[in-house]
């Protein structure tokens, strides 16, 4: 596998969870089957034992680890490539009920109470149906004392800080934010490699064994950042190009950088020092491959490895397509 690199499709990993629905293959075409269950579409992933496939050209049946582990100057660039793992997962949710209120750790707590990475992460609505909600840190004013009374009581939403999405939206949850999906909210999220979560509260349901889930109340409460208060959506401040076409940075942190560029011309992109993730968010796109173009449309993703390089991207007519990087 020495042959120069081509920007690479993978196969996504479906997963099937309670609160999931269907909306990933209605709204998004992923290869959902039967069931209404269809709550997370992987579309990067290099986790455990779910690792993403390159779905078909001259690397098809190849994973991301192989990449990782044989090509890394070729893939993170020559200045990144002792990474061992690929760093970011790239998902796709269908919340069709509301998931249980978390929190995830930084680095330091990740590694001290899970044994994993922290978890910072990104998420930009693709759908919302009327009067769905997100939630995004606390209420001003609410501590730790206030936040385990609620949990004790059963009542922590008032705690939340609640927005109405709106497609398009973007909201940084940096670890150590208090947040949960409500139900009807389709987003992508861009997060670090890692699944260390801990839930605060699970809406007083029971599971199917008429038992609540677990929490993990303790763990949860070393992980908030109480001075972090409510998160809103990003407000962009779009770069007009001279041709009308837009770029937007939506979310910066120390793990991700993520663009918005609405595309009606052919336009550079990529770099050759990083790996560049598109995922196309409305129309259709393509990038150049040596066998021919990679199409990709709505719910789909592509990577850039580096050594690809600046290279062009073709909106067919018009096309919205995020773009992410690290820093
Ligand atoms: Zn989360």
């Amino acid at each position: 596998m020495q042959a120069p690199l081509e920007p690479l499709a993978f196969t996504p990993i479906l997963r099937r969870l309670v609160w999931g629905g269907r909306k990933l293959g209605t709204l998004l075409g992923k290869p959902i089957g039967e069931g209404e269950d269809y709550a997370e579409s992987w579309e990067l992933a290099d986790y455990h034992d779910e690792v993403s496939v390159v779905r078909d050209g001259m690397y098809a049946g190849i994973t991301l680890r192989d990449f990782v582990r044989k090509r890394p100057a070729d893939l993170f660039g020559k200045a990144r490539a002792g990474q061992e793992q690929f760093p970011l997962l790239v998902k796709l949710l269908d919340a069709r009920e509301n998931l249980s209120v978390q929190v995830h750790p930084d680095d330091a707590l990740g590694r001290e109470l899970a044994n994993d990475s922290g978890k910072t992460e990104a998420w930009v609505v693709l759908h919302a149906e009327p009067g769905s909600v997100l939630y995004a840190g606390l209420k001003p004013g609410v501590d730790r004392r206030a936040l385990e009374r609620g949990i004790a009581n059963g009542e922590v939403e008032p705690l939340l800080h609640r927005i109405e999405p709106k497609p398009g939206d973007c909201i940084l949850v940096e670890a150590g934010t208090v947040h949960a999906l409500g139900e009807g909210v389709v987003i992508a999220e861009f997060q670090q490699m890692s699944d260390a979560t801990f839930r605060v509260f699970d809406w007083n349901r029971v599971g199917a064994d008429g038992r609540p889930r677990e929490l993990h109340v303790e763990k949860a409460m070393r992980c908030i950042d109480f001075d972090r208060g409510p998160v809103d959506p990003v407000v962009p401040v779009p770069q007009v190009l001279e041709n009308g076409d837009v770029r937007e940075p939506l979310a910066k942190c120390a793990y991700f950088e993520l663009e918005r560029w609405t595309l009606t011309a052919a336009t550079e992109i990529g770099r050759d020092d990083r790996f560049t993730i598109l995922m196309v968010l409305d129309g259709e796109a393509r990038v150049r491959s040596p066998r021919g173009d990679l199409s990709f449309r709505r719910g789909e993703t592509v990577l850039l490895p580096s050594s690809i390089g600046a290279t062009m991207i073709y909106p067919v007519g018009r096309a919205v397509v995020l773009a992410c990087q690290q820093p």
